[in-house]
């Protein structure tokens, strides 16, 4: 089953992409991870998109397709992927949808995360709190509410894209972490 995780910075996408990876094997395709892996390999990619990720902002549709299709084609895809983080734009979407129409595949369920900003930004402060101040240079809060205000603007109108192709399924993403992970197996079996 092709899926993506979909919803606001913050919400568990990572969390439950991960679980979901290990009970499924469906690899987790987090393009945010993919780029802090070129940033920490210091390629001329990771060069180009440091900044532009410090400071919350997305980076160019080009960039996160091509490394997207590159890594769809790896032979650990054949049966499906999660993808996490990806797509975050309309034109993403519709690449996506016709990178994977080529390869005779689609996307077969999108679930969405729903976390109200409240709760996202309050988190935030308890992973510094816990870290002692030592996290991810977007993981502020200062970052957050840009990082939420570019959701808003560019990716959440995929809802209703997703919506329309009849693939959206809304999870509450404030539940406990096992709850929300009981919630996706449940609608994943359904839609299987
Ligand atoms: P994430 O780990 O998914 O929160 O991504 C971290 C950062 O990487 C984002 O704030 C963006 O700057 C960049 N990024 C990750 N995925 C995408 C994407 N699909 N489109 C554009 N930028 C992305």
């Amino acid at each position: 089953m092709n899926l993506v995780l979909f919803g606001p910075p913050g919400s568990g996408k990572g969390t439950q992409a991960k679980i979901l990876q290990e009970k499924q094997g469906w690899p987790q395709l987090s393009t945010g991870d993919m780029l802090r892996a070129a940033i920490a390999a210091g390629t001329e990619l990771g060069k180009k998109c440091k900044a532009i990720m410090d400071a919350g902002e997305l980076v160019s549709d080009a960039i996160v397709i091509g490394i997207i299709s590159e890594r769809y084609d790896q032979p650990d895809c054949a049966h499906g992927a999660i993808f996490d983080g990806f797509p975050r734009t309309i034109p993403q979407a519709e690449a996506l949808d016709g990178m994977l129409k080529t390869r005779d595949k689609k996307i077969d369920l999108v679930i969405e995360l729903k976390v109200d900003d409240k709760v996202l930004i309050d988190r935030v402060k308890a992973r510094i709190a816990q870290s002692g101040g030592a996290v991810r240079a977007d993981d502020t809060p200062e970052t957050l509410q840009n990082r939420l205000n570019v959701y808003y603007q560019n990716t959440a109108p995929l809802l209703e894209y997703y919506k329309k192709q009849g693939k959206l399924v809304t999870v509450d993403g404030m539940a406990p972490i096992e709850e929300v992970t009981k919630s996706i197996a449940e609608v994943i079996k359904k839609a299987g």
